[in-house]
């Protein structure tokens, strides 16, 4: 079911960002307007990326009235802006009951990517994530997830920019709310509505199957998997998840999707010192990529209060990197570009918090400036 249709079975007003372009052509139709104010709309909601019915200047009063009348227009409030020199922002919003998520955007030379998180906390306890150690709260909803992306752009129209990539790799796991998710992505891939190229739009997983196998459709999204080590006993001791997904049964996920989709898959691995970061790790993950037309990013740990692992010494990182591109598979090293504080994986949250409940909201509070570091591997 649709996050519009459970709306409008739960009788609440649906949100405006969780609208498809034709469910709002539709209803604005039963409103009793004609479908050139419809296309208006959807023109200014899709292609201009404004939520805000106020700047939607060429629709007359009386329809911006029925408008807020029919549709909920609420967004995230934003608790804090943390900009690095390397040109990331750090963006902490909190919902309606004051629970925070964050997103992150990360700007480059001609593309501007953000991340995205797709829950307040997560189950799945990571032993090296900072959300993992939050704990799970919720799920956050599709226009949730399209409020980020609404606020990312708002955020950036005085530089003259716009998100041109987006990255479901903040907090939460997005195949663990793969309905909210999948709407999202639908949303923001889907020609006549966001319209990104589904090649710029991507989901990371620690390895929901599945999650995966309901994301293995032609010219969806890319996807991006949280691997971390390729033998079940060292996986489960990082990952608990997967005792319940083993790596055959992933790796059996993987080819699915590859032969379903025909597109490339990124396998995220972090390198954890004294973890898996050692030749023989290097020869299960070769292994492991058999047979996948993969390319792995290196992501050196990194460390946090909190989390008992170290980033191995650099030789150890040019040897694996070294040992994987050896035998055909690109393997760039994503540094972060500092080492206190990361954009992964929750920890702008974790960082400002004791729980994920902020204090009173303080609206647009902008800490500008001299954040210590971001990471650059999230593109
Ligand atoms: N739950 C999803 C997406 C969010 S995590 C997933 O696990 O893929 C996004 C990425 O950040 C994952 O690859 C995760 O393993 C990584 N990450 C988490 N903690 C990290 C840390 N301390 N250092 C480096 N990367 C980390
Ligand atoms: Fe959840 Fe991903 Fe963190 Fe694991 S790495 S705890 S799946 S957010």
């Amino acid at each position: 079911m649709t996050t519009a249709m459970q709306e409008q079975l739960e009788g609440s007003t649906p949100h405006i960002l969780s609208q498809t372009p034709d469910a709002l052509i539709r209803q604005i139709g039963e409103m009793g307007q004609p479908a050139f104010r419809a296309r208006q709309l959807v023109d200014w909601l899709f292609q201009k990326r404004i939520s805000d019915p106020d700047r939607m200047s060429n629709l007359p009063a009386s329809f911006r009235t029925q408008l807020r009348d029919s549709f909920d227009w609420s967004l995230p409030g934003i608790v804090s802006r943390l900009d690095s020199e390397d040109g990331a922002s750090k963006l902490l919003l909190r919902d309606a009951k004051g629970m925070q998520f964050e997103a992150v955007i990360l700007r480059y030379e001609g593309r501007t990517s953000l991340c995205v998180s797709s829950q307040v906390g997560c189950k799945l306890a990571c032993r090296f994530c900072q959300t993992g150690k939050l704990g799970f709260f919720r799920h956050l909803r599709a226009d949730e997830i399209i409020a980020q992306f609404m606020l990312a752009n708002q955020l950036l129209e005085s530089e003259e920019r716009r998100i041109s990539h987006v990255v479901f790799m903040g907090m939460g796991e997005p195949l663990d709310n793969p309905d909210s998710v999948l709407a999202a992505v639908r949303l923001l891939t889907s020609p006549d509505a966001f319209g990104l190229s589904y090649r710029r739009v991507t989901v990371s997983t620690s390895g929901l199957v599945p999650g995966i196998m309901r994301l293995a459709d032609k010219s969806l999204c890319s996807l991006a998997v949280s691997l971390h080590a390729a033998r079940d006993e060292l996986r489960t001791e990082l990952m608990p998840v997967n005792r319940k997904y083993p790596l055959a049964e992933l790796k059996e996920a993987l080819l699915f999707w590859q032969k379903q989709t025909g597109q490339r898959i990124t396998i995220e691995y972090i390198l954890i010192r004294d973890k898996n970061a050692t030749r023989r790790e290097a020869k299960e993950l070769v292994r492991f990529l058999h047979g996948l037309r993969a390319k792995v990013n290196l992501i050196p740990f990194n460390p946090h209060p909190g989390l008992e692992y170290q980033r191995p010494a650099l030789r150890e990182i040019e040897d694996f990197q070294s040992y994987l591109s050896a035998r055909g598979y690109p393997s760039p090293v994503r540094y972060s570009k500092g080492m206190e504080v990361s954009a992964a994986c929750g920890q702008l949250a974790a960082k400002h918090q004791e729980s994920i409940f902020s204090a009173p909201l303080r609206r647009n509070v902008v800490t500008a400036s001299g954040l210590p570091g971001t990471s650059s591997r999230l593109s």
